[in-house]
């Protein structure tokens, strides 16, 4: 049997990701889906970090709209989700017999180690999965971001971002039936087409990086295997050839 592709990779996983489709809040089935799938992963030996957003509890800029939450109370109120998510993702994980820290950029301390680099590669290294939460720990951006910049920061060899389709398309396939998916992308063209894939920033520190990103489907099974196997799934974004 072949040896994976990549040592270290990031995971990024939307909180609609933990919710099933067309609702809110955790839903025990997601989870054991993508607990299921980063456990095949671990067990290859890959290094595993994950970072979840908070989407299907708060988004900082929609709870400020029409209420007296001030827009920067919002976004700290997003951050506190993605620690919701982050504990629900640990627990599952660790019912499966995998090894877990959860790192925070907010400090929790009660519930989470706070983000420290050095720590967290350690933990890496030991074959824990290191699921971050809190984003960057600043107001205004989104856990896109703060998954590139963990890992950057961890000097991981690839980003997979979860989605709901099978990788980038030409327009919203849930929209246009003639909608087609791109196998290949380069940073560029991302940001130059505006291609709604991840905030501008992601991509910029990817690129700046040397981080391949796959966008992917991960309610298909067995893709994130696929994907750090070198298999060719979903699309691929990567510097120019
Ligand atoms: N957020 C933030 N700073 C960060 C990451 C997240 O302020 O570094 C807030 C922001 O309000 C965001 C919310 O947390 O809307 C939830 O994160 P995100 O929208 O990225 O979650 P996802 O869409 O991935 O579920």
């Amino acid at each position: 049997m072949s040896d994976p592709k990549y040592r270290r990779v990031i995971l990024k996983i939307s909180g609609e990701g933990l919710c099933s489709s067309g609702s809110s809040g955790i839903d025990g089935a997601e989870l054991n889906r993508i607990a299921n799938e980063l456990k095949i992963v671990a067990d290859l030996g890959v290094e595993v970090g994950v970072v979840v957003g908070g989407g299907n509890i708060v988004r900082g800029s929609t709870i400020a709209k029409d209420s007296p939450i001030e827009e920067t109370t919002g976004h700290y109120m997003g951050m506190l989700a993605t620690v919701i998510n982050a504990l629900a993702v640990q627990d599952t994980l660790e019912s499966l017999g995998v090894a877990t820290r959860v790192q925070s950029a907010l400090e929790v301390a009660n519930v989470a180690e706070r983000f420290i680099r050095r720590r967290a590669m350690r933990h890496l290294e030991k074959g824990r999965v290191v699921i971050f939460a809190g984003g960057t720990g600043n107001p205004f951006v989104t856990t896109d971001t703060g998954a590139a910049l963990r890992a950057a920061e961890v000097r991981a060899d690839l980003l997979l971002k979860a989605t709901k389709v099978d990788g980038v398309y030409t327009a919203d396939p849930s929209v246009d039936p003639s909608a087609t998916r791109l196998d290949r992308l380069t940073y560029n063209q991302v940001i130059d087409k505006r291609l709604e894939v991840m905030d501008v920033s992601a991509i910029d520190l990817c690129q700046r990086s040397g981080i391949p990103i796959i966008v992917l489907n991960l309610r298909k099974a067995g893709n994130m295997r696929a994907a750090v196997m070198g298999e060719h799934i979903g699309t691929r974004i990567s510097a120019d050839d």
